[in-house]
């Protein structure tokens, strides 16, 4: 099954072990934001990313963004996912591709920049959203997750993320690895995790063969009698809607509404995850004025 996140633990509960095929996913991206072969590599990466971290997620509501802000040409990126393991995504210039770097991979870090932000926002509909942020560090995305995850939760954590761009631009294979160690795990494994991180192939080829993700982190894992906790589905998917952009153009109050109706007499408003076009006629912009 494509576009699957597994979550599974080892028979002593010491590491979270997460493995995600989000080739469809990454495909979305690319079909929808008509990425170059870097962009489709940065933000299938962030994607990827934002589809593992949607295990913390268990209220149908609740949302995490991850946001990367680098001093990079391809501006900024961003990716959301709810609980449903629905991502959208966006980046300033999915047009700008770059040389690959010497040992041919796509060149991700030139892209997002090597400084900059990393920003988590989960919006676990409390008052106040949890913001986490750490520095890049080398802006090839999975490195600046894991130095992210060992700041924020203090604990060992690795992250591999991987997209695999085909000649003809189309995403080849796209996955996530997810290792974090949980409160109270045995020390004395490390060095097994280690040495199975080590033989561990690279995750952007990984799902080239369709193979299940979940067999392929078990077959990796074997020593660690991997148990399944959970597992869904991911995909990209926008929740924009006419009621959410007419919110917005509220937001924006009376005197930019009545520019909008003055001198436009129209508002065409494009969603930047989706690119669906919401129109609003003079009529209906009235309208929303003169119910604020
Ligand atoms: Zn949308």
């Amino acid at each position: 099954m494509r576009n699957k996140l597994y979550i599974s633990t080892d028979s002593t509960e010491s590491f979270r072990f997460i493995i995600v095929d989000s080739t469809d996913l990454v495909q979305s991206v690319r079909d929808i934001h008509n990425t170059s072969a870097t962009a489709s590599a940065a933000l299938g990466r962030l994607s990827t990313m934002a589809a593992i971290m949607s295990h913390e997620l268990k209220n149908e509501n609740h949302n995490i963004t991850l946001n990367i802000q680098g001093n990079g040409q391809g501006g900024m990126l961003i990716s959301t996912v709810n609980a449903r393991g629905e991502v959208k995504s966006y980046v300033t210039h999915p047009e700008i591709d770059l040389p690959p770097k010497s040992n041919k991979k796509l060149d991700v870090g030139n892209f997002v920049g090597k400084v900059g932000l990393l920003t988590v926002i989960k919006d676990f509909k409390l008052k106040e959203p949890y913001i986490g942020q750490t520095s890049l560090v080398s802006g090839e995305i999975a490195e600046d997750f894991s130095n992210y995850f060992y700041q924020s939760d203090q604990r060992p954590t690795v992250v591999a993320l991987g997209v695999l761009v085909d000649t003809d631009l189309s995403i080849k294979s796209a996955g996530g690895l997810f290792i974090q160690a949980l409160p109270g795990y045995d020390e004395s494994l490390i060095d097994k995790l280690e040495a199975d991180i080590n033989n561990f192939p690279p995750i952007s080829s990984l799902f080239v063969t369709h193979e299940n993700a979940f067999d392929v982190l078990n077959k990796y894992f074997e020593d660690f009698n991997l148990k399944l906790l959970g597992e869904k589905e991911v995909e990209y998917l926008c929740d924009c809607s006419r009621d959410r952009v007419e919110k917005s153009l509220i937001s924006l109050g009376k005197d930019t509404l009545n520019e909008l109706i003055e001198e436009d007499g129209k508002a065409e408003l494009v969603c930047d995850f989706c690119h669906k076009k919401y129109n609003f006629t003079k009529g209906e912009l009235v309208n929303l004025r003169d119910n604020l």
